[in-house]
């Protein structure tokens, strides 16, 4: 089980080497969902996440969730069509202060617009919030931070006339004072970038994810879903689920 994190699908452009691992090919990134596929794996969305710690309906027992940060428009062009023909849910983080509607095409940096988060939501993605301007959210006070959360909920919601559930935290950097904030606004969780392969209902505001690089190999996998990865990052991060605990 995991939720994975990626975030441009395609070919890196020049110029943009210093973003490189965060670009995963086409054909790589079917590769991924194929082999999730051979192996058993079924994809799920963070709803089905929540339904399932919760424990109002089952998940799969060997399920993953593929997160999208940022939004970029290529998540759009390249990502759903792969998902859809492999039959992969999706959730997709926007930073609604770039959602735009550019030229159809757009290059790297383009992110998605209004009218391509609707048609990627119609084909089962989920639409999650990434912030409206993509701050750390721990240098702000809380009037900021509830500004931030607030208005990319509105956004999110006048677009797809649904109330967005899920956040995920620019930089992976949040506190529970963060936390706290978001579930008072309305959301029913968030992601982090707290590395883990297993969720728990105490981790619902900072769900651990799976980081997939564009050097991630499809046999990768294997050890990134694994019992042996979670045991290895459990301990690695054991300081910090405690602190967590504790607040
Ligand atoms: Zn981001």
């Amino acid at each position: 089980m995991a939720i994975l994190t990626y975030h441009h699908i395609g070919e890196c452009p020049d110029g943009q080497e210093a973003s490189r691992s965060l670009w995963v090919g086409r054909e790589l990134f079917r590769a991924h969902l194929q082999w999730l596929s051979n192996y058993g794996w079924k994809g799920v969305t963070l709803d089905n996440i929540f339904d399932g710690i919760t424990g109002q309906r089952p998940l799969p027992r060997r399920w993953v969730a593929i997160t999208f940060d940022d939004g970029f428009r290529d998540n759009y062009l390249y990502a759903m069509p792969v998902l859809r023909d492999c039959g992969f849910p999706a959730t997709v983080f926007m930073i609604t202060g770039k959602l735009q509607n550019g030229d159809p095409g757009g290059n790297w940096d383009d992110y998605v617009s209004a009218d391509e988060v609707l048609e990627m939501r119609s084909s089962g993605i989920e639409i999650g919030s990434h912030t409206r301007t993509h701050p750390r959210l721990t240098s702000m006070d809380n009037n900021g931070v509830r500004a931030e959360l607030v208005s990319s909920r509105d956004n999110l919601l006048a677009i797809t006339g649904e109330v967005p559930r899920w956040l995920s935290y620019p930089y992976g950097n949040f506190s529970p004072r963060i936390a706290e904030i978001a579930r008072q606004v309305g959301y029913s969780g968030a992601v982090s970038t707290i590395r883990g392969n297993r969720v728990t209902l105490p981790q619902l505001f900072w769900m651990p994810r799976v980081m997939i690089m564009g050097d991630t190999k499809p046999r990768q996998l294997d050890y990134k879903l694994s019992w042996l990865y979670h045991v290895t990052h459990a301990l690695k991060n054991r300081q910090r689920w405690v602190s967590l605990r504790k607040a």
